[in-house]
Order: C-alpha cells, then sequence, then structure tokens
C-alpha cells in the first residue's frame, strides 16, 4: 500500500489483506472438502461484516458463542442450520433464541445446562438438537490462559459424568442427541496434539457405542495455530496436514459426519495494526518506541502475552536499534513487545503489528475513553 494512502486514514488502524484471506479460505476450503469435513467459522475471531460476507460466499458455516453472534451470522445470511452454539453460561434468552431459530446444534456444556435446554424446548414446543461438549483431558500444549481440554478448567462435561449422562438423556424428550464435541484450545502448532485428541476421541467413542449410542456428528472444534513469528515466511496455516491427521487417525463410523470449528487459523493472518511513533523515549538501558496503538486496540499481548511480529514501514534505515514498543495507556502491560529489532525510527514512522485478524479488533475498548481504530480492506 502507498505511503500516500495510509496517511489519509487515521491511525491506529486496522488494515486487512482481503486477497490474503481469500486465497487462506480457499485453500483451507479445499482442503477440508477433500475429506467431506465441514468447516465452521468461529466467528468470536472477527465478526466484522465484510469478512464474514466473504467467509459465507466460500460456503463455510458458523461457530457462535453468544445469543448475538448468532443474530448477526443470520443476518449475513448464514443458515441456522449451520450454526453451532457453544458457551459455558448460555442464558435464557440466548437458549430461547437458539431453539427458536432452530441451529444446527447447542454445544452443551454441563449437566444443569442440559437439564434448562430441556425444560425450554418442552416449553417452546420443539426438540432442540444438542452435542455434549466432553472435556477429553488433553493438554493442547499452549499457553495456559488459551487451554480449554483439560479438567482443570471451567469447559465442557467431564468423563466421569457420562453415566449420568446416560441415564438421563432417555428422560429428556426435549432434546435430541446428534453429536459429540470437543475444543482443546487455540494456537496449538504441534499436529501431535491433534493426534492425542483423535485417539481421545476414538476411545469416547467406544464408551458411547457401549451405551448403544452411535451419533450422527462428531465437532473436533478448532485450534490450528499460525506462525506468528515468520508471517511472511508463511502466510497460510498448514490447513492439509491438519486435516490429514483427522482423517488418518479419527475413526468415523459409517455416515458419520467431521465438523471444525476454526477460528483464528482462517483470519488471523490477514490482518495488521497500522500505526504511528510518538515518541522515542530513551530509557537508562534501553529506549521506548511510544506509539499512538494501546492495548484498547489490541489486547492479545497484555492480556496472554502473544507474540506479534512488528515491522516498520517505508522507512529505509540502514541502521538498526532495539525498542521496546509500548502503547500510551497507563497500565504497565501496555507493551507491545520488548527489545524489538527496527530500522532507526523517528516521529511520525509507521509501523505495523502483523497477524492480529483474530482476537483483535473484537476485543478492542473504549478504556481511557479512546476511540476504536477503524478499519480498511485491501487487495
Ligand atoms: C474459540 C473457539 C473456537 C475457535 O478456536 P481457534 O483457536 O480460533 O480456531 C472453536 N470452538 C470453540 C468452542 C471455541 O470456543
Amino acid at each position: 500500500m502507498e505511503l500516500q494512502t495510509i496517511k489519509q486514514h487515521l491511525t491506529p488502524f486496522y488494515l486487512y489483506d482481503t486477497e490474503l484471506l481469500k486465497k487462506t479460505l480457499s485453500i483451507a476450503k479445499k482442503e477440508a472438502d477433500h475429506y467431506k469435513y465441514i468447516v465452521h467459522y468461529a466467528m468470536k475471531a472477527n465478526s466484522n461484516d465484510r469478512i464474514m460476507e466473504l467467509i459465507h460466499s466460500m460456503g463455510f458455516g458458523i461457530d457462535s458463542v453468544s445469543g448475538n453472534e448468532i443474530k448477526r451470522a443470520l443476518q449475513i445470511g448464514f443458515k441456522a442450520s449451520d450454526i453451532t452454539f457453544a458457551g459455558v453460561g448460555k442464558t435464557d434468552d440466548e437458549i430461547k433464541l437458539g431453539i427458536e431459530k432452530e441451529v444446527f446444534s447447542f454445544n452443551v456444556e454441563s449437566i444443569p445446562e442440559l437439564e434448562i435446554i430441556n425444560t425450554m424446548a418442552i416449553r417452546l414446543g420443539k426438540i432442540a438438537s444438542i452435542a455434549l461438549r466432553i472435556n477429553p483431558n488433553i493438554d493442547a500444549n499452549t499457553h495456559s490462559y488459551i487451554t480449554t481440554g483439560t479438567e482443570e478448567n471451567k469447559f465442557g462435561i467431564n468423563i466421569w459424568e457420562m453415566d449420568e449422562i446416560f441415564e438421563l438423556l432417555p428422560k429428556f424428550i426435549g432434546v435430541k442427541l446428534i453429536g459429540l464435541h470437543f475444543h482443546i484450545g487455540s494456537q496449538i502448532t504441534d499436529m501431535n496434539v491433534f493426534k492425542n485428541l483423535c485417539l481421545r476421541v476414538n476411545q469416547i467413542q467406544e464408551i458411547f457405542i457401549a451405551n448403544q449410542i452411535i451419533v450422527e456428528n462428531i465437532n473436533v472444534g478448532g485450534g490450528l495455530g499460525i506462525n506468528y513469528h515468520e508471517p511472511d515466511l508463511e502466510p497460510i496455516a498448514d490447513f492439509k496436514s491438519y486435516f490429514a491427521v483427522f482423517k488418518r487417525f479419527l475413526d468415523l463410523r459409517p455416515n458419520q459426519k467431521l465438523h471444525f470449528e476454526l477460528g483464528r487459523s482462517l483470519v488471523a493472518p490477514c490482518g495488521n495494526l497500522i500505526s504511528k511513533v510518538l515518541y522515542i523515549k530513551k530509557g537508562a538501558a534501553k529506549q521506548f518506541a511510544i506509539i499512538d496503538a494501546s492495548m484498547t486496540d489490541l489486547l492479545r499481548p497484555a492480556l496472554y502475552q502473544s507474540f506479534h511480529y512488528i515491522n516498520a514501514l517505508y522507512n529505509v534505515s540502514a541502521k538498526t536499534e532495539k525498542y521496546d514498543v509500548v502503547g500510551p495507556v497507563c497500565e504497565s502491560t501496555d507493551i507491545f513487545r520488548k527489545a524489538v529489532d527496527l530500522p532507526k525510527l523517528q516521529r511520525g514512522d509507521y509501523i505495523a503489528i502483523r497477524s492480529v485478524g483474530a482476537y483483535g479488533q473484537v476485543m478492542s475498548s473504549n478504556y481511557n475513553l479512546r476511540d476504536k481504530a477503524g478499519e480498511i480492506y485491501v487487495d
């Protein structure tokens, strides 16, 4: 993008590369179609209309985690029959909405939730389709703040609760069990973790089959990671290897369908946060590049110490220096990264914080009464 064009926009702003997004989506779709796998886009990663419309046009379904997400997805044109609905704390209104719209499945995270969905469906004269979100107790080998599949966290139903479920299900006439659901965490790049998930799912299927239950759908959630360290070297996640692991290790029963819920891997690489250097401040042993973007625009580094590649734009200085790249907000965690090698910066220089298309703009806030960053799309 030309410097002239960048200059026309108020910084900081999100810049989305729609060409890269389209390429990513078409590769993911092609690799999934190869095995007839069904991919639901986890829209909490980025719910901008333009991005959702593109994803819709490419034939993906939706994974939602709130009533408002369901509403937005329906507005964009997704069919309710392609929407899964997850979340440990679904409210009565959200459950009612999901039942009335007839979403593809409620991914049920606890026995009390199962009871409420059953009661509400009966009251509405409907039968709600449900998948049990089972906690497979797999360590995703990722940051503890984004691990979800171990017994120590709040997500999913634990294996030792299955007997109670088997007892309750025949009595619950307001729900129909259509699937088993798993989601073990995010930013997983070690394919062995997915292999372990497959082996665990096979064991859990055996438990269900021993109880004369064969579900129509297996949903293995999302979590495929991207290369945050070298965004230009590997701009598109390795969807081919990812789906191949499931093909190889997951035992599907005849006619069983396999579903995925990918968020980050589909949209993270296409987003950049463009910001301007406000001040270069010298410390005793280091120097700070204070930029006009902050944790209110991109929370991930402050929230879970995430790494983002940072590069300078239009700066041709041959000399590089180390900078702690920080935002202006009065919080010690308002730091994008420490000791970043960048060409010698000066006030007014532009920098790009890379791979922020997922869990970036959606988490922005007005803390400090700061304006929210806008967005532009380029091909
Ligand atoms: C967040 C989430 C996803 C998507 O995870 P990614 O790591 O972004 O692929 C999928 N399923 C559920 C239930 C989620 O909560």
